[in-house]
């Protein structure tokens, strides 16, 4: 099946497990991508100090933070919905404050003090640890902000709290920001440049998750293949490192391999690669490591060499295929996953036929994918036309869409018949009698839950299958167990 950014989480209130010495209510919703909600665990870290317990009761929250996202216009329209109603609960609640995190927080930075006036506090995603100071500001009357952001924080001191966990999966985030320019995207002016964090605290951080029990963890920046650690400090300034620190630097195939060493038994995934920056190493290093699972989420945008270089994407539809050649070599059961954009300014029928063909070359087993949506302030807003119609938008996505989702259910089939293992994260939506898990490819399996439970590693002999979801039987635990 297609996959579009999960709505079923968008929103979600986090809660925790509660410290009894906290005696104020913090009540966090977050929208967007998963870097967000992972931000919001350092957030409610940070907080947890500061006397607040998280509860998903917004009528008994003192302070209520929404974690925003830029990434389209729909996504900001659905927080202002959502900032609209908090205000008005504030009428009843006078004592309640709201603030707004994120990226439309360091997007329209004062402007929600001052003109639209709905909140009390305005956070960017570098500043979360002055969320103390800010805090004593709006507890004194007064409205706070700090949208500065930094050259080297990224919360590698900060334990995050797990907030509405499984207990199996965890993020664990390993770069911020992103230098990639895309003329599209928002994101390099709202999370500011790229930076990695110290590999050492990314280790303390995976032990530390296994010691809990967790059993997968998923490494997470916007551009994980550009990680590259060198005492701190931003990627562009690496040029400028002593000797040393270029010599004794971690790249991310570097990373991938000391996590998969360090916690052998725990299923490692990582999101997102970006095309321009995945190398050879990296995909050695996942056929190297069998706890390294074998997906790959690789956002190529558009099939169209014209559309791909007007996106300032570094790479050929051409490059793109050798990089899909090589993994299919060395990783021939690897999954490979994708963003798709339809309708970028100027794209023709023609560019809008290479991206189709671009997929059927792939073979996709799954996707997110999205009309263009013009983000204020980035390249293509301000040197493009957005001049595609939205109903022409709309049924080239449907196209992607459609095709999408005959490559889903092709490449669900191809894992039926097989035994393969299968980590257990909860019960099936479908079926309280059943369990749902997800294979090294990332596909979802049920299976009846017999005596296995939550964050057990099993073998499972699938089936049969719907478009995206296998289905199967236990028949033993896996040697990881
Ligand atoms: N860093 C990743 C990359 O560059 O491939 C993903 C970044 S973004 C958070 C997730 C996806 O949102 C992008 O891959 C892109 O498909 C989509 N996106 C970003 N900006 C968009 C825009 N202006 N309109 C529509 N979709 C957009």
């Amino acid at each position: 099946m297609e996959k579009t950014i999960d709505e079923s989480v968008q929103g979600t209130a986090l809660s925790v497990e509660n410290k009894a010495s906290n005696d104020r209510k913090l009540y966090i919703e977050s929208y967007g991508c998963q870097m967000n909600f992972s931000d919001s665990e350092i957030v409610a870290s940070i907080l947890a100090k500061e006397g607040f317990n998280t509860t998903n009761v917004l009528a008994e929250a003192d302070l209520v933070l929404v974690n925003t996202c830029s990434i389209r216009e729909k996504a900001e329209m659905t927080v202002r919905k959502r900032l609209e109603k908090f205000n008005a609960l504030k009428k009843d609640r006078p004592q309640m404050k709201v603030g707004v995190l994120g990226c439309m927080a360091e997007r329209l930075k004062h402007k929600f003090l001052e003109e639209e006036q709905i909140v009390d506090m305005v956070v960017g995603p570098d500043a979360y640890k002055d969320l103390p100071n800010l805090v004593q500001e709006i507890d004194e009357g007064h409205n706070a902000v700090n949208v500065i952001l930094s050259k080297d924080e990224t919360y590698g001191d900060v334990a995050p709290v797990r907030l509405n966990s499984n207990g199996v999966t965890a993020f664990v985030s390993i770069t911020r920001g992103c230098d990639n320019m895309c003329t599209f995207c928002v994101v390099p002016f709202t999370r500011g440049r790229e930076r990695s964090r110290d590999p050492q605290s990314i280790i303390e951080e995976v032990n530390d998750l296994w010691n809990k029990g967790f059993k997968e963890i998923t490494l997470l920046g916007q551009n994980v293949d550009s990680y590259l650690w060198y005492g701190g400090g931003l990627k562009k300034d690496f040029r400028n490192a002593s000797e040393m620190q270029k010599a004794t630097a971690v790249n991310f195939s570097q990373l991938l391999e000391k996590v998969a060493l360090a916690q052998p038994r725990m299923r490692i995934r990582f999101s997102t690669s970006n095309p321009q920056d995945m190398t050879l190493d990296v995909i050695r290093t996942m056929a190297r490591y069998e706890n390294i699972c074998k997906s790959i989420h690789l956002p190529v945008q558009s099939g169209s060499n014209r559309i791909l270089k007007s996106m300032n994407r570094l790479h050929t539809r051409e490059e793109y295929f050798q990089l899909i050649d090589n993994i299919k070599a060395i990783l021939p059961d690897c999954a490979i996953s994708q963003d798709m954009i339809a309708g970028f300014p100027s794209e023709t029928e023609d560019d809008h036929k290479d991206t189709l063909s671009l997929m059927e070359y792939v073979k996709y087993d799954y996707g997110f994918m999205f009309a263009y949506s013009e983000r204020p302030g980035t390249l293509a807003e301000r040197k493009l036309e957005d001049d595609i119609p939205e109903e022409t938008k709309k049924r080239r996505l449907g196209e992607i869409i459609a095709l999408q989702r005959r490559h889903c259910q092709e490449r669900t089939e191809q894992h039926v018949g097989q035994i393969q293992e299968v980590l257990i994260e909860g019960t099936s939506k479908k079926s309280d009698q059943h369990w749902m898990g997800r294979n090294s490819q990332n596909t979802v399996a049920v299976f009846p839950k017999e005596n296995y439970k939550i964050g057990d590693f099993v073998k499972v002999r699938m089936n049969s299958c719907t478009s995206a979801t296998l289905i199967g039987e236990a028949i033993g635990y896996s040697k990881n167990n």
